[in-house]
């Protein structure tokens, strides 16, 4: 079971170290690139559009609606085109350091967007591999101290197995002979 957490532990942070490093690869193309996703429909309220698109060091998460059904929907596309020096975004970097929010409109013809700097991102997929990391170092600061690896118990007294937790001492099990 704590192999299994373990293994899960892991995977998380290789996962999020690998979504932390998309987003600052997002993150630096954004001052001259727009990058994105985009879906269009009709529904039985009308045409609706979504959209996520990296832009100058913000992620725009937009929801557009109307209660006109739209010609010509173009269903799902990836965006990717230059970012011209027109396109202003400011009004997102006003509330707080990137992040913010604006909409307009109402029930049946309205817009939404919702703003979230690259550093924000970043930050929240390097939690988890910088807490991987701290789990690492303790681990081995405890063992080169003779304590448990788990709860930090001093393991002196018996080294094969923690009395405190349970663990049985990795490095000791295999090198002694049980009693
Ligand atoms: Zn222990």
């Amino acid at each position: 079971m704590r192999r299994t957490v373990r293994h899960l532990f892991t995977m998380l942070s290789v996962l999020s170290l690998l979504l932390c490093v998309a987003t600052w690869v997002l993150w630096v193309r954004s001052y001259w690139r727009i990058d994105g996703i985009s879906n269009e429909r009709n529904d039985d309220r009308g045409g609706k559009e979504i959209a996520v698109e990296s832009v100058r060091g913000q992620v725009l998460i937009m929801s557009l609606g109307r209660d006109d059904l739209w010609p010509g929907i173009r269903g799902w596309e990836s965006i990717h085109r230059p970012l011209s020096d027109d396109e202003n975004y400011d009004w997102t970097t006003a509330p707080w350091h990137g992040f913010g929010m604006t909409h307009w409109g109402h029930r049946t013809n309205r817009f939404v967007m919702v703003a979230i700097p690259h550093w924000g991102l970043a930050a929240a997929f390097g939690l988890v591999p910088a807490a991987r990391c701290f789990s690492t170092a303790r681990a081995r600061s405890r063992r080169r101290r003779q304590r448990c690896e788990s709860c930090g118990y001093d393991l002196r007294a018996s080294p094969e197995r923690c009395p405190e937790c349970g663990v049985v001492n990795p490095s000791r099990a295999s090198a002694t002979p049980s009693a």
